[in-house]
């Protein structure tokens, strides 16, 4: 069972909406995270349970960022909108570094974000189950 974030800017949501749905089975067996509109979105939309921290802009990023700095999270989908000026880019940006300090996959477009998915489906980020077994974190 691996750590999940989904994190859509608001011209994004729709995006992240049907994509979630098209892969919804991939998702099911594992922990699942989001921003808080992000998640409340995608939870309307299908069976899917996700922890919903705050709001992007409130500082959800940093939430979600907290857990990579601690290496608990395993894949990321962050659907940016890259055409339009967001208030906590300072947060975007720190998220970003954080998952290549670690090495997280993280996916900032649809069509990256179909690649893990499918990667994951094939069980080719097995491996992150050692590092929580070997590394027990504050998630479960
Ligand atoms: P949200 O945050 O899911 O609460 O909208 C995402 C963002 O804008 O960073």
């Amino acid at each position: 069972m691996l750590n999940i974030a989904f994190i859509a800017h608001d011209r994004k949501k729709e995006e992240i909406v049907n994509f979630v749905i098209a892969y919804e089975k991939v998702f099911v067996p594992h922990n699942l995270f989001s921003t808080g509109t992000t998640g409340t979105r995608i939870m309307e939309q299908t069976n899917l349970s996700i922890h919903r921290f705050m709001s992007g802009p409130l500082g959800g990023d940093q939430q979600i960022g907290a857990l990579v700095a601690q290496n608990e999270m395993d894949l990321i989908i962050f659907l940016r909108d890259p055409l339009m000026a967001q208030p906590h880019e300072p947060d975007i940006i720190a998220l970003l570094r954080l998952c290549d300090v670690q090495g997280i996959p993280v996916a900032t477009n649809v069509a990256s974000a179909e690649l893990l998915v499918k990667a994951l489906e094939r069980g080719d980020f097995a491996w992150r189950e050692l590092v929580h077994k070997y590394k027990p974190g504050i998630v479960e």
